[in-house]
């Protein structure tokens, strides 16, 4: 009876931590909401590659129809041979 009390308390304390964890999650990773995303400034993206590093070779890549692509968690039109802080290779 006991350890059934235990077992219970230990899966309210869990549930009553998922919502603090999901906060610590970067917001960027969370959604691919336009509004989640970090600006281009804040990840000082440029539209060149940088030490032979682009965006085309970045796990964030999103292939478009279009010239620009998109990014999982940059904001806007990004550039196949763009870069930022943010960068990691696929
Ligand atoms: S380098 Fe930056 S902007 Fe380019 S795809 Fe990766 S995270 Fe997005």
């Amino acid at each position: 009876m006991a350890e059934t009390n235990t077992t219970r308390r230990n899966v309210l304390k869990l549930g009553a931590s998922l919502p603090a964890a999901a906060a610590a999650l970067p917001i960027a990773l969370r959604s691919e909401d336009a509004e989640a995303k970090t600006p281009k400034k804040q990840a000082q993206y440029q539209e060149t590659p940088k030490n032979g590093q682009k965006c085309t070779g970045c796990q964030f890549w999103i292939e478009t129809d279009g010239e620009m692509g998109k990014c999982r968690i940059v904001k806007g039109k990004i550039h196949p041979n763009g870069w930022c802080a943010l960068y990691a290779a696929a």
